[in-house]
């Protein structure tokens, strides 16, 4: 029988990959180049559109060379992409109104401050407790809590409406359309043809009612985004995202899959069943948790998303995010506290502690249970003694301790037993940082073999929806774990003291751009 293949395509924040995959899931060629991120003021942080075209168009060719295979091989494609990160275009040239401003970036911090703070908002959601009181739904419970945060599209989106004159023109003229990043690239890759995105990335946007399935008309009147600039919503699977333009690649490729990237990854990780949950560490940091057919209406910050509709199967996550991760590795590593960050578990046991001294990882703010824009980063209590091991150890340890806060908080707000965390991303290749996440949330952490997730999540979805894959179970019986880090109760109630002291210093770091 032929072989079939399928390519996977991930446009993270810090890095894009292609892979090929066969009927087995092994990779039979991969590709990797950087996501330039730019910095063009404080707290802005863009992708530009022509430089992203230009690597994602590079590292597909480079992954079908490798895997010595032609564009008219690929049975199917496969997308998964960052989410919340936006761009706006006109219709008529195609040509972007700005560069895309990414999930990290924090410009519009002051609107999200002063929209939380309005009486406006505190009546909405006074409302929709009153609703949720009378009718016991869960929609309302969620709404008299929702909070506008930062990574959430709509208020930078607010703030592109209000602040880019040429957006601001085109709008009048009818002629501007609103994309996340899959909906840009599936625009571009079928030569403009369709302008669609899928229910995940849509749920990330923050004007996607989760519980009504369609653009929140409410968010969409209080902050005057137009209905005709968004994409249409549909499946997570399907023939609707068409195919390739025959002259990208040298032939069409069909798209078969548009996912998140954070659900992508629970279908990489076989995240199938209610309470499955598997942890990312990559650019951040993101719990995922399968709720099932029912979006979770969160108390301290876990936010519900969709994780994937296909036909009548809806799934729900409730998530919880830390915006910095490997971010905060490759800031210590330009500052040249490292030269590979391959290198950082070793350094890190090289010292038998911090010297105490603490770092705090904030540079988008803090996540749950903080959730405060406001905190600044940096390191607290070096001395004369504090050595660059010391300070590598101090980052790491606090990317371990914010991990166990979350999940303090998916505790908290979920009655489900955990045992096991399904872990990928980047950082997950660090033993220092995973062992310890496994002592301080006392679960077993399952490292795969491959930890790119998301990219084996999408060929999961595409060769499960074309019938290369005949179940769930069998991609279950496919995933491939390579290590297992097991808790060790004594080095949790050693870290005590030590935890204690680094929430005192968070702690002092809160509340500094007030
Ligand atoms: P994203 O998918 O968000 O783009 P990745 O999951 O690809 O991010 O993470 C890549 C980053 O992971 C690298 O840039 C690097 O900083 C970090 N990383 C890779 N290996 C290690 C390691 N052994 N220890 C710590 N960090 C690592």
């Amino acid at each position: 029988m032929e072989e079939k293949y399928i390519l996977s395509l991930d446009i993270g924040t810090t890095t894009i990959r292609s892979f090929i995959y066969n009927s087995r899931t092994d990779i039979v060629g991969k590709a990797v180049d950087q996501v330039i991120l730019h910095y063009p003021k404080s707290g802005f942080v863009e992708i530009d559109p022509d430089e992203l075209w230009t690597s994602v168009v590079g590292v597909v060719k480079t992954c079908l060379q490798n895997a010595k295979l032609t564009a008219g091989q690929i049975t199917a494609m496969g997308i998964s992409t960052q989410r919340s990160t936006f761009i706006t275009w006109s219709q008529s040239t195609g040509k972007p109104f700005h560069r895309f401003i990414t999930w990290k970036d924090i410009r519009a911090d002051d609107l999200v401050r002063q929209w939380n703070d309005s009486y406006i908002w505190k009546l909405l959601k006074l409302g929709a407790y009153v609703l949720f009181f009378v009718s016991r739904s869960k929609r309302f419970c969620a709404g008299s809590v929702l909070k506008f945060t930062n990574n959430q599209t709509t208020l930078r989106l607010y703030w592109a409406l209000l602040n880019i004159p040429e957006l601001k023109s085109a709008l009048q003229k009818n002629d501007a359309l609103f994309g996340t990043l899959d909906t840009w690239l599936l625009y571009k890759m079928t030569g403009s043809k369709i302008h669609m995105t899928d229910v995940s990335s849509a749920s990330a946007t923050g004007f996607f009612d989760p519980f009504t399935m369609q653009w929140s008309s409410s968010i969409m009147n209080l902050f005057n985004i137009p209905e005709n600039i968004l994409p249409k919503v549909v499946d997570t699977a399907g023939e609707h995202f068409t195919s390739t333009a025959k002259d990208i690649w040298g032939h069409e490729i069909p798209i078969r899959s548009v996912i998140a990237d954070q659900t992508a990854s629970m279908w990489g990780s076989c995240c199938f069943n209610v309470g499955d949950v598997k942890l990312t560490m990559g650019t951040g940091t993101f719990f995922n948790i399968n709720t099932g057919s029912e979006p979770h209406a969160s108390v301290s910050g876990l936010y519900p998303v969709v994780g994937w509709r296909l036909g009548d199967e809806l799934i729900y996550s409730a998530e919880g995010a830390n915006n910095d991760t490997a971010s905060i590795i490759k800031w210590a590593q330009s500052l040249g506290l490292f030269d590979n960050p391959q290198d950082t578990a070793e350094i890190a046991m090289s010292v038998p502690d911090t010297d105490d001294v603490f770092f705090i990882p904030a540079f988008s703010g803090l996540g749950p249970p903080y959730n405060d824009c406001t905190a600044a980063s940096g390191f607290v209590g070096m001395k004369p003694s504090t050595s660059k091991s010391h300070l590598v150890r101090a980052v790491l340890e606090s990317l371990a301790f914010r991990t166990a806060q979350l999940y303090d908080c998916v505790r908290a707000e979920t009655s489900y037993t955990f045992n096991t965390i399904r872990l990928d991303g980047g950082v997950s290749n660090n033993d220092f940082v995973v062992q310890l996440v496994a002592d301080l949330t006392g679960l077993r952490v399952e490292r795969p073999v491959q930890v790119e997730m998301s990219s084996l999540g999408c060929a999961h979805i595409v060769g499960l929806y074309l019938g290369i894959f005949s179940s769930k179970d069998e991609l279950k019986s496919l995933r491939k774990v390579s290590t297992v880090f097991t808790p060790r109760p004594q080095v949790k109630k050693a870290y005590e003291v030590t935890i204690a002291r680094w929430e005192d210093a968070v702690k002092r770091m809160r509340g500094w751009y007030l």
